[in-house]
This record gives structure tokens, sequence and C-alpha cells, in this order.
């Protein structure tokens, strides 16, 4: 098995993107966490090393190589994880208490539905539909 940081630094080499210090310590938080993370949360296992102004930087230059997803939590808290290296396919549940995010996936049947009635709605409204999100808010253990 590959080390996180041989994985970091050959998805900037892929991407034909300088590979510096504070991109392979975002990614290396990123592939550890293995799944969202807010903002905060990256500066706190950072632990110091990356400032708030580069991660934003790093943040936008790696969105615009498909590299990770940004959204947001029902507070508007930004959220950003890794586009899978095996280009999988999920949704997430919203804690409305604390806020916490988790990933969860539907059954391969419900995703087909889904793209059956996506493909009616792309008829009716007469737009070409590229991705979907589904997103599910609640209480999370913890609550
Ligand atoms: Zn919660
Ligand atoms: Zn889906």
């Amino acid at each position: 098995m590959k080390k996180i940081n041989q994985i970091s630094r050959q998805l900037l080499v892929d991407n034909n993107i300088p590979v510096t210090e504070p991109r392979l310590l975002f990614l290396e938080i990123l592939l550890k966490n293995e799944g969202p993370l807010k903002i905060q949360e990256v500066i706190k296992f950072s632990k110091g090393k990356l400032a708030v102004s580069s991660l934003y930087r790093i943040i936008n230059d790696l969105k615009d190589l498909n590299l990770i997803n940004e959204f947001k939590t029902l507070e508007n808290t930004k959220v950003i994880e890794l586009v899978s290296l095996e280009g999988d396919h999920h949704h997430h549940v919203f804690c409305e208490n604390c806020g916490a995010v988790y990933d969860f996936e539907f059954n391969n049947d419900l995703e087909k539905k889904l793209d059956k009635e996506i493909k009616n709605v792309e008829s009716e409204l007469n737009i070409s539909v590229t991705s979907h999100s589904l997103e599910l808010h609640g209480l999370c253990n913890n609550c």
C-alpha cells in the first residue's frame, strides 16, 4: 500500500501543479480523515502549519482541478472533501444540532431510479443535468 504522503505527492504531480509543502499537508489531512472536514478542523489538524489565508488559496487551486469538493452545512459553514480516487458517488447527512457531516451511499437501484427521474426533469425543463447532490438533515448520535 502506498503511503499517504506518496499519494498526496502523486495527486499534485498527476495534475501538473507544483508540489508545495502546504498543498501536501492539506491533502494528507484530507486523506487521513477519509471524510468531509470543515476549515476549522483542517486548521486544527495542521497544528498551526496552515494559515487560513493560504488554506483558502489551496482550496481554490485544488477545486479548479476537481481534486476536492466544497459544500456548505446548514449553518453555511464551508466543508471540503477529497474527490474520491475511485470516483465514487455519495451523499451527505447533516446534524442539525452540532453541524457534524457524514457521508453515506444509496444503493444502486435507487441511484438508477434517481437518474431516470432526472432524465424526465431534463426533458421537461430542457436543461442538461451534469450531477446531483442530495442531503439529509437530522440529529446525530451525540446530540
Ligand atoms: Zn450532532
Ligand atoms: Zn446520488
